[in-house]
């Protein structure tokens, strides 16, 4: 776990800047919830944090330490996204297990490590699958519990649930709920879904053309919005 401080982010690609000095502290073990309409820079700025875009300008801290210089393994970050990208020749355990294996540990850990993941997300019995014969909602359990087997000090999550039906969708928000309460994981969720994030958040953060209009617990944004666009985001009459 750890705590995760964005200092003065600005990201510009070319001559277009898309992040506009954006300063954000999380707390370690909080869950935060980033929304905000397509294009306004969510996936850009969960990237900046993953280490897989370059930060313009500005420093990102993760448990206190500055990291812009670090390649996101040493960040120590797992990031789930919409599309689980599992590998199709592998089962559900190699699938979990592969990041371990690259980072060179033992057989025998990898398989605890797995187990208990595949324990907490209800993957036991599927363990010997391939991806092909598992459904939406399984592929996606395999893609966190391939987040979760890492022991990550943060999970990045990008819209991870856009991909499932509506039914799907509900069932995996109290899975990803109850996961956060075992493992208590600093983590920061990008949905467009204000429900989604009304219900996981400790806080919000609406982001808008590449800066933040307002941050607060769910209560606070949705008694009192700051701006027309925070009500329409929210789902409150301003
Ligand atoms: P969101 O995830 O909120 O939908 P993004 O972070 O993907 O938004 O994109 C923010 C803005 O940055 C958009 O205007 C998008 O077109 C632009 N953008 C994203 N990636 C690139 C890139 N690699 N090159 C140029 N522009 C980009
Ligand atoms: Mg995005």
């Amino acid at each position: 776990m750890a705590s995760v401080e964005l200092h003065n982010i600005h990201k510009a690609y070319g001559a277009l800047t898309v992040i506009h000095d954006i300063s954000l502290a999380i707390e370690d073990g909080e869950f935060i919830a980033l929304v905000g309409p397509s294009g306004c820079g969510k996936s850009t700025l969960l990237r900046m944090i993953a280490g897989l875009e370059e930060i313009t300008d500005g420093d990102v801290s993760i448990g206190g330490q500055v990291v812009n210089a670090m390649t996101p393994r040493e960040r120590n970050i797992a990031m789930v996204f919409q599309s689980y990208a599992l590998y199709p020749h592998m089962t559900v355990a190699e699938n979990m297990g592969f990041n371990l294996k690259l980072s060179g540990e033992t057989k025998p850990v990898i398989a605890q490590r797995v187990n208990e993941a595949a324990r907490m997300l209800d993957l036991t019995k599927l363990l010997d699958r391939k991806p092909a014969q598992l459904s939406g909602g399984q592929r996606q359990r395999v893609a966190m519990g391939r987040a979760v087997v890492r022991n990550p000090a943060v999970f990045l999550f990008d819209e991870p649930l856009s991909n499932l039906d509506a039914k799907l969708r509900v069932q995996m928000r109290s899975e990803i709920k109850a996961l956060h309460q075992k493992v208590q994981t600093t983590s920061i969720y990008v949905t467009h879904d204000q429900i989604e994030a009304m219900t996981l958040a400790d806080r919000i953060v609406v982001l808008n053309q590449g800066k933040i209009e307002q941050q607060g617990t769910p209560i606070e944004l949705y008694r009192q919005p700051a701006n027309l666009f925070v009500a329409g985001f929210i789902g409150s009459p301003a």
